[in-house]
């Protein structure tokens, strides 16, 4: 017992020392390819965290083909359509999901005029840098591939996770990207999420072939977040428009975002050291915060 509560005291230490500067609670998840399992890794991991007392804002960011609305079967009475052609406040944009869970959902642009400036852009990301102090995580859902609006939110995320199927030609776009991100700011410790995984060997091979091109060809290095298996109940709930069903929230592959929920608690608990609990039921999340989370 004690020794795990040292390990723990001992993993946040260095965890804090490794990201001293540059703590904060926004998560940005990227690939390479398209189609890899982002959005329903973003809404997974929201859910199961706000289930766990963590107050998370989940923003859809893949602009233009934005979809979690589409995934929850939502209808939404406001996305960032409206921060961007009206002017609305991002605060007044999210929809509070659920208790811990809010929100906002993404632009559709059906011309070119629909697309937001530069400067639009830049502003979006300042405010959702202001907004996240409300919060205890701020998952960021954003494009396949590398623009410069996706650089920019990499680089004011602390926590950066990137997913990737284990195919070779997807692994060899995540590194792409991986590079690219690297020479825009700096090393940046990359999370990688393998996904659709049809067995163990299929997601740990893949793994270890990236890490070994960061590491020799980059000098830098990546972190195993979890391995996602192929599954039939993900594929049948996205079909179903209802991706938070109870047959997908019991199933067995939900176990598997257990070590990507830990890792990203761990963030949390950082980022809230000394800092009032923001969630719903803040003894519950107290409580957490001081233990291990268990799914
Ligand atoms: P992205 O956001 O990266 O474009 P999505 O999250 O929309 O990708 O997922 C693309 C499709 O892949 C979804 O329609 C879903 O059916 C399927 N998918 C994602 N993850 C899994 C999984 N672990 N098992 C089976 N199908 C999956
Ligand atoms: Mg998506």
């Amino acid at each position: 017992m004690i020794t795990g509560q040292l390990k723990r005291i001992i993993e946040l230490q260095s965890l804090q020392q490794e990201s001293a500067a540059e703590t904060n609670n926004i998560c940005a998840v990227v690939s390479g390819k398209g189609g890899t399992g982002k959005t329903v890794f973003s809404v997974l991991l929201s859910d199961i965290l706000s289930r766990k007392n963590r107050k998370v804002l989940l923003i859809d960011l893949d602009l233009n083909l934005a979809n979690i609305h589409f995934l929850l079967n939502e209808n939404p009475h406001k996305s960032l359509n409206d921060y961007f052609a009206h002017h609305e406040e991002l605060q007044n944009i999210i929809k509070n999901y659920a208790e811990n869970l809010h929100i906002i959902y993404g632009l559709n642009s059906y011309s070119i005029s629909d697309i937001p400036f530069k400067s639009s852009l830049e502003k979006l990301l300042k405010d959702i840098q202001s907004l996240s102090e409300k919060y205890d995580l701020v998952i960021l859902d954003l494009g396949a591939g590398l623009s410069e609006f996706t650089l920019k939110a990499l680089k004011i995320s602390a926590i950066k996770i990137i997913l990737t199927v284990p195919e070779a030609t997807s692994v060899m776009d995540a590194y792409a990207v991986i590079k690219m991100f690297e020479n825009y700011d700096k090393p940046a410790n990359f999370h990688v999420v393998m996904n659709r995984c049809l067995d163990k060997t299929d997601g740990n091979d893949s793994f270890a072939k990236l890490s070994r091109a960061v590491s020799g060809f980059l000098k830098s290095s990546v972190k195993f977040l979890a391995a996602i298996s192929e599954s039939k109940d993900i594929r049948q709930s996205v079909a179903e428009q209802d991706l938070l069903k109870d047959e997908v929230r019991t199933s067995k592959f939900t176990n598997e975002f257990l070590m990507a929920a830990e890792e990203i608690d761990k963030f949390i608990h950082l980022t809230n050291i000394n800092q009032p609990s923001k969630s719903a039921s803040s003894r519950t999340a107290k409580n957490i915060s001081k233990s291990t989370l268990i799914l």
